[in-house]
């Protein structure tokens, strides 16, 4: 694999192999519409035609105080909160790594909030965008790499104009 797991505890390591098993399933056998290059680019991320990625251990200090995870460049940082349980009493764990690996793909935000939204479920992980996101959203003129929103009706389409997801209007 390209992908290199650096500095985590044993069984996060498994926790994450488990999560990448499950995202390339679902990369096997998409649930809706994507984007063929963008299918391809997360597919090459995590099969190994790709330059290395590294996902490395954040713990829960530092920039790890309050996000889940962060990428960039080549590089998705999976912080402590990731992998305990949330409300529902599933780790975010699959969904917050599928989202990052968007993002490794060039992704913009509207990118891997749909996807992530689109294709995983609450208990995998999965949230609705956050006020945080609904003003990124709004930077960024409602766009994504390789889908855009209608702000009026919350409608996410790709390219291609094939419906991916409707957001929950923000609380
Ligand atoms: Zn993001």
């Amino acid at each position: 694999m390209a992908l290199v797991i650096r500095g985590f505890p044993p069984d996060y390591t498994r926790a994450v192999r488990q999560a990448l098993s499950l995202i390339t399933s679902r990369l096997t056998h998409p649930p809706g519409p994507i984007p063929g290059d963008l299918l391809t680019e997360v597919r090459a991320i995590i099969s190994g035609r790709r330059p290395t990625v590294d996902l490395v251990y954040g713990g829960d200090q530092g920039v790890c105080a309050v996000p889940y995870s962060r990428s960039a460049g080549y590089r998705v940082l999976l912080c402590k909160r990731t992998f305990m349980p949330a409300n529902d009493g599933h780790p975010r764990l699959p969904a917050v790594l599928f989202h990052e690996l968007i993002h490794i793909a060039r992704g913009w935000e509207m990118d891997a909030e749909a996807f992530e939204n689109a294709w995983f479920s609450p208990a995998e992980g999965a949230r609705p965008p956050t006020r945080g996101d609904w003003t990124t959203f709004k930077q960024q003129d409602y766009q994504g790499w390789w889908v855009h929103m209608d702000p009026q009706t919350r409608r996410v389409t790709d390219y291609a104009d094939r419906y991916i997801l409707t957001f929950p209007a923000p609380q």
